[in-house]
């Protein structure tokens, strides 16, 4: 089986151009990878008004529990300025024990490895006490509306059921073993305006400005800080982004500004609790700091962004200590368990089982030049390979 290969496999899927929202034959290639593994394939197009159709995978071998899923996705960033690459984005050139092209860690190195892994687990031991499947999106890098929440709604309405995932982000700061992903932050955005009354400069007992206002809101909404952070999370932190007035007159007081903001939170919060909080602050803020003198509160409104991330924490034993086992084992380091950095498709996935994340070294990700170092191919595949068999031993308990 060639299969084993790491390297080889990911040569193929790095020829393949599969910029979000193209396929660029990049499914097709895994579905030749695993089908000879004994893998049912099954490819599932999503489509959804006002968003490309997207071309999704979902692979399993095996027919009984427990069952372990893989998740990952083929699409990738574009390349950017492709005259400033060392070597072809989709060249899959080797130069200094290092392979380049775009996906080379985000993600397709990922399931390179994993569908080597499960090649050479299936060569020595046979087929696993149980299921393994690939739930592979090709919407990942771009809006992320006819990938994996719906290849999941797809696979649970037929009747899937999964005990853990693994997804195959790049999880590694520095060094493959570093850092396993047990959780994620949430995220959640807002828009707040003020509205005030226009007028002249010289004359500001005739107007209200909205910057006197959307200044003491948005301060209030950066302090004071929201939590101190748990035994698993940063603290949780809001970043104003943006302050909008689009004023082009120094003489004219506007009659309205705006602000944007995203707060990366912990679980000591919900959506909910948090929406609360932050108009809890803008309210009383809003109260506190009239426009002028004499003058009523300040008046706003928020608008919040559609699909906010919810935080999550994985706690289940088993899959944590199955993959920092095999980590440790291969690597002889005990990674981090971590819960820091953006969101992940695993903020979909850990509403149907608990979810950990392992994959390459991150460091060149969505850069021109994007590169694996061989070497790290090979680890890796021995970690996912050494995961598999603990995770389905302890599984077996
Ligand atoms: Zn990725």
């Amino acid at each position: 089986m060639t299969v084993i290969d790491p390297l080889a496999n990911l040569a193929t899927l790095i020829r393949c151009p599969s910029v979000t929202p193209s396929e660029g034959g990049a499914l097709s290639a895994l579905e030749a990878m695993l089908k000879p593994l004994g893998f049912a394939v099954e490819r599932v197009t999503a489509a959804e008004d006002g968003t490309p159709d997207i071309e999704n995978l979902y692979a399993r071998l095996g027919t009984d529990g427990p069952h372990l899923m893989f998740a990952g996705h083929t699409d990738v960033v574009p390349v950017g300025d492709e005259a400033a690459w060392t070597h072809g984005p989709f060249s899959a050139d080797i130069a200094d024990g290092e392979m380049y092209g775009r996906g080379a860690v985000d993600m397709k190195g990922g399931i390179a490895c994993f569908a080597a892994a499960v090649a050479r687990h299936i060569e020595k031991n046979g087929k696993p006490q149980g299921s393994i499947s690939f739930l592979i999106t090709g919407d990942e890098e771009g809006p992320a509306i006819n990938g994996t929440v719906k290849l999941l709604e797809w696979a649970a309405a037929k009747g899937e059921r999964w005990d853990a995932c693994l997804v195959g982000e790049p999880t590694n700061p520095d060094k493959l073993g570093d850092m396993i992903k047990i959780g994620r932050r949430g995220s959640l955005s807002g828009t707040v305006t003020v509205h005030g009354v226009q007028g002249h400069a010289a004359y500001p007992h005739l107007a209200d400005s909205p910057v006197r206002g959307i200044l003491s809101l948005t301060q209030a909404l950066m302090d004071p800080p929201f939590d101190a952070g748990t035994d698993d999370f940063q603290p949780s932190n809001l970043e104003v982004t943006t302050i909008d007035v689009a004023n082009t007159a120094v003489n004219v007081i506007p009659a309205k500004a705006s602000a944007r903001f995203n707060i990366r939170f912990n679980d000591t919060w919900s959506v909910d609790s948090l929406k609360a909080e932050i108009i809890a602050r803008l309210d009383r803020a809003g109260a506190d700091s009239v426009l002028r003198p004499g003058r009523p509160p300040v008046k706003y409104d928020i608008v919040w962004s559609e699909r906010p991330s919810h935080v999550f924490l994985t706690r289940n034993n088993a899959l944590i200590a199955s993959l920092s086992g095999a980590v440790e084992a291969v690597t002889g380091r005990e990674p981090t368990l971590s819960t820091t950095g953006g969101t992940s498709d695993a903020r979909f996935i850990k509403d149907y089982c608990p979810v950990v994340e392992f994959g390459l070294v991150g460091q060149t990700m969505h850069m021109v030049d994007e590169r694996v170092a061989v070497a790290d191919l090979e680890t890796l595949t021995q970690i996912y390979e050494t995961f598999i068999s603990r995770w389905f031993g302890h599984a077996a308990d």
